[in-house]
């Protein structure tokens, strides 16, 4: 039988760590339950030291998920592990991942601490770790710029105090395939006990080799990918989830190893974490990225219509894609509207199947063709209302000079319509701020971007702003044939997502 290689997915806490990328409890919960069906084995759901909303947000994400273990990180020290175990303790199966810096540089500046001071606390940790939650995973951190011989030293001790797996990542993305793949053959050859715990990789992108590394990791015997969907992550984030598990299923004569990932899900869950964070997934990106099937050249487009083995080295069908991307026209009615959306694989309730047909129908009105992307563009945005404070309920915007807006919003459900009006600095402008006389959310714009989530003259316009409110970015989406009416639902999205982590933090 194949070598199993479990999935151990970090959306949610390096992923997490992109700047801009926060997420509230039921966000954190709407991706958990994606990456439950995705098929991971582990969901690291978050840092509970950090803070309350954070501890929630684990333990919230802990009681949601059956299948997979839910991780919670801690340092090295007490109160850190100690916190992260009451978050994850009513987990169906909980891990507690405790890590500690061992290369020079980091115990030098970062600990100041000697080798041996940061021997004996992984030993403690591990040991505390292990008494609280029966599953422990122990991380050197910076091991790839770690001295061999020391990290053998350490591995060891992890596993002599109880750890079950040991994961060395390459904290900086410094390495590279050759050099990683040795270093796990060494330690795993070299530590004491290494036959009976499961060696982890965790791969930054810095260099653009997160992915290459990973698979060279898993050559030099770590049966373990920590990774992130679409690859975010710190800086230039991590192993993007995707693309591994593709270079696997694709490569199998080269890498023969299984997963317990269905990969059909894999483009829901991408465009699922792109709905919430608001980071755009690049048109190019490997595997997920809107062009990775798409033909541009005659040759090209004539090779795959002879056969598809010319220029494709995996399906559309295979990532959950159709490759019959035309759907629906104004006739299709509510049933084919509600097949379509099964086929897409979401599971939408009658009262969203109700809400969206209204969009649906909206949208039908001003475009001829409603294509996929429409569609969960859609969706997304009727599951977002679901928690949102504020809803736009009509904008009007004159681009005179000065530049003037009227908007209308409602809060909550059944509530009264507010409206106010504004002058600024352009239309968009205008509308935000009056905006921000209506929720009282002073926020300062920092970015903002349109751009065409469908092909076509009358596409649906998919706006992304970047708000500052008390110091903090939130992302906000918003989608209209209009693109100043998506700015302002953009706009009112972020001011939404602001309110509801501010009004948990003051709980
Ligand atoms: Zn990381």
């Amino acid at each position: 039988m194949a070598d199993y290689i479990a999935i151990f997915d970090t959306t949610l806490r390096d992923g997490e760590q992109s700047p801009g990328a926060s997420m509230n409890a039921e966000e954190k919960i709407r991706m958990a339950l994606q990456l439950e069906r995705l098929g991971v084995d582990c969901i690291e759901a978050g840092f509970p030291i950090a803070s309350d909303q954070e501890f929630e947000g684990v333990q919230k994400v802990a009681a949601a998920v059956k299948k997979p273990s839910v991780v919670g990180l801690a340092r090295a020290v007490p109160p850190d592990i100690e916190r992260a175990a009451a978050a994850i303790e009513k987990a169906q199966k909980p891990t507690l991942h405790t890590f500690i810096a061992t290369s020079d540089i980091h115990l030098e500046y970062k600990l100041k601490a000697t080798r041996e001071q940061v021997l004996d606390q992984t030993g403690e940790a591990v040991r505390l770790a292990k008494k609280l939650i029966g599953r422990v995973e122990f991380s050197a951190e910076d091991a790839t710029r770690t001295d061999w011989e020391y990290l053998v030293q350490i591995t060891t001790a992890a596993i002599e105090a109880g750890a079950d797996v040991i994961n060395l990542p390459d904290t900086v993305g410094f390495t590279t395939p050759g050099e990683i793949e040795d270093m796990f053959k060494y330690v795993r050859e070299h530590a004491k006990g290494a036959d009976g715990v499961i060696f982890s990789c965790h791969n930054h992108n810095d260099l653009g080799l997160a992915v290459a590394n990973a698979m060279a990791a898993v050559r030099g015997g770590a049966r373990q990918i920590e990774c992130c969907v679409n690859g975010i992550g710190e800086r230039a984030g991590n192993t993007s989830l995707e693309e591994a598990v593709m270079a696997m299923k694709v490569r199998q004569n080269i890498y023969p190893y299984e997963t317990g990932i269905v990969a059909e899900e894999i483009l829901k869950t991408s465009a699922l974490l792109g709905n919430i964070t608001g980071l755009a997934i690049p048109y190019n990106k490997p595997v997920v990225g809107r062009n990775a099937f798409a033909h541009e050249s005659g040759i090209h487009q004539h090779g795959v219509i002879q056969s598809r083995l010319t220029y494709e080295i995996m399906t559309p069908e295979s990532i959950g894609r159709s490759s019959n991307e035309l759907v629906l026209g104004k006739h299709s009615g509510k049933h084919g509207l509600s097949a379509r959306c099964a086929d897409l694989g979401y599971d939408l309730s009658d009262g969203e199947i109700k809400q969206l047909y209204e969009k649906f129908i909206e949208l039908a009105d001003k475009k001829k063709e409603v294509f996929e992307d429409d569609l969960r563009v859609l969706i997304a945005s009727i599951r977002d209302e679901s928690f949102e404070t504020y809803h736009v309920v009509q904008v009007r915007t004159s681009g005179d000079d000065p530049a003037m807006a009227l908007v209308k919003l409602r809060r909550g459900e059944n509530q009264d319509e507010m409206f106010e009006t504004s002058t600024g600095d352009g239309p968009v402008d205008a509308a935000c701020k009056a905006v921000e006389r209506i929720t009282g959310a002073k926020g300062r714009l920092l970015e903002f971007t349109v751009r065409a989530a469908t092909p076509g003259k009358d596409a649906l316009g998919q706006a992304n702003v970047t708000v500052e409110f008390k110091d903090k970015a939130y992302y906000g989406q918003g989608a209209s044939t209009d693109i100043i009416e998506a700015a302002v639902h953009a706009y009112v999205n972020a001011v939404n997502k602001f309110l509801a982590i501010e009004g948990e933090q003051n709980v």
